[in-house]
């Protein structure tokens, strides 16, 4: 996962800086030699490795860090704040004032525009949007194909004029329909080449002219490093993007690109796209991000996304029963279902506070687990589900036949089932008293 190693260095460096009552300017430059390098090591560009050193180093050699009492966690908290300024301060949003709101996708072949488009039109649409995808790579037909493939598997329309050799053409026809139809939201999807030359430039400057697009989005392939800055660089000097989408994050370890572009370029990252799935697509929150490079972690991000896979209502339910303590192995097998729903759990684990990536590499999370665990929950009974007290020896044996498991997996599972229930029950008293005290709303 992106900034991987780099979290790692970090996190090394600004952990035996917390340890010590009182810094020494030997300290601070030990560490900050340190963090350059690890910020050099994950690919980022120089001058700004540069600037952000010096910055950091002055504010660390100031008095906020020599005359606290906790002078690690000052250097900590500076860290935390030039790198939130270096990732772009705010999240920046699609502005959605027109009544077609058009947005223009360019960038190299290869980089992601087609699915992007995709992921993007889906996320529109689940905000209650109405958007059309125009397909306006005239030089691939197989692009068209491709296209229309991501169309029909989010159910969102495809505007194409099959044969046409007028990229601009296609683009004005497709606001018409979009005009005609009540889309709200266009999207175009345009030509990309291997490298950037003069004539995709100028077809890309004439559809900006024709259409005035309120986004110009250029789609970047993460994993390409300070090319994809440099790339940014000359598509920003003609075309003047709005912002960024930087794909393929689940593939860079290194984070070069995310953590140059701002400063390079001056324009925001909006998104970055995680994997190949079409949901796979966040808005991208420096501030979060930053968090998550210092192992704080980004419960904000979590939260969100458990939002948007789980079913409220079944989870208020579950609570009410939680708080009941009338936890059942349905209850168990339905959150575990649910947190499947959310992705790959070591993706999860990054979220977590304090969960760095040396420590998940620890864990092992092993998804055919779950299988198991299914499968035997499976095989209870009803009864056996709501109180599974009366499990006695010959229904484990029946149990592990049935799921295809053996006794001990069977045993091992009930024993889980135990502890949750036992934790869920000190998170409950745990509650009551944060609400007696007024702490916990
Ligand atoms: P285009 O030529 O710019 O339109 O690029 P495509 O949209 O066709 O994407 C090129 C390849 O990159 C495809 O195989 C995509 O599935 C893959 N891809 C795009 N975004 C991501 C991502 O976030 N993660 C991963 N792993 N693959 C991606």
């Amino acid at each position: 996962m992106i900034f991987e190693s780099l979290s790692d260095k970090i996190q090394g460096t600004l952990n035996k800086l917390k340890g010590k009552g009182k810094l020494t300017e030997k300290d601070i430059n030990n560490a900050m030699r340190e963090i350059k390098l690890s910020l050099l090591e994950a690919d980022v560009n120089f001058k700004v490795v540069k600037d952000f050193i010096k910055t950091v180093k002055e504010r660390s050699l100031g008095s906020e860090v020599m005359e606290s009492l906790t002078p690690g966690q000052q250097v900590v908290k500076i860290v935390n704040e030039e790198m939130i300024k270096l990732l772009g301060e705010s999240e920046s949003k699609i502005d959605f004032s027109d009544d077609i709101t058009v947005i223009m996708m360019c960038g190299l072949q290869g980089a992601g525009k087609t699915t992007t488009s995709g992921k993007l039109a889906l996320k529109f649409k689940k905000q209650n949007k109405r958007p059309l995808i125009a397909a306006c790579d005239i030089y691939r037909p197989a692009a068209i194909k491709q296209l229309e493939v991501v169309g029909k598997g989010i159910d969102v329309p495809v505007f194409k004029i099959e044969g046409e050799n007028d990229a601009v053409k296609i683009a004005n026809e497709a606001f018409k329909e979009a005009k005609k139809k009540g889309n709200d939201v266009l999207i175009l999807d345009t030509a990309g080449r291997l490298h950037i030359d003069e004539a995709l430039m100028e077809e890309l400057q004439q559809i900006k002219s024709s259409l005035n697009p309120r986004e110009i989005l250029l789609v970047l392939d993460s994993m390409t490093g300070q090319d994809a800055v440099k790339i940014a660089e000359a598509f920003n000097s003609t075309m003047e993007i709005s912002g960024v989408i930087l794909t393929k994050v689940d593939g860079d370890a290194r984070g070069g690109a995310a953590l140059s572009l701002r400063a390079v370029t001056s324009k925001p990252i909006k998104f970055v796209t995680t994997g190949e799935k079409m949901s796979d697509l966040e808005p991208f929150y420096p501030d979060r991000m930053a968090s998550r490079i210092l192992g704080m972690g980004d419960v904000l991000s979590l939260i969100e996304k458990a939002q948007e896979s789980f079913d409220m209502k079944q989870a208020k339910e579950m609570e009410q029963r939680l708080k009941s303590m009338q936890f059942t192995f349905d209850d168990f097998l339905m959150q575990m279902e649910q947190m499947q729903n959310l992705g790959p759990l070591d993706q999860l684990l990054e979220m977590i506070p304090g969960a760095n990536s040396k420590q998940l590499k620890n864990i092992k999370i092993d998804e055919k687990e779950l299988v198991y665990i299914k499968a035997i929950i499976q095989s209870m009974t009803k009864k056996e589900r709501n109180d599974p007290s009366i499990i006695n020896g010959n229904r484990r044996k029946r149990i592990a036949a049935g799921s295809g498991t053996s006794v001990q997996r069977v045993n091992r599972l009930l024993k889980q089932f135990n502890e949750t229930k036992k934790m869920m029950k000190k998170m409950g008293a745990m509650e009551k008293t944060m609400k007696k005290r007024g702490g916990f709303k």
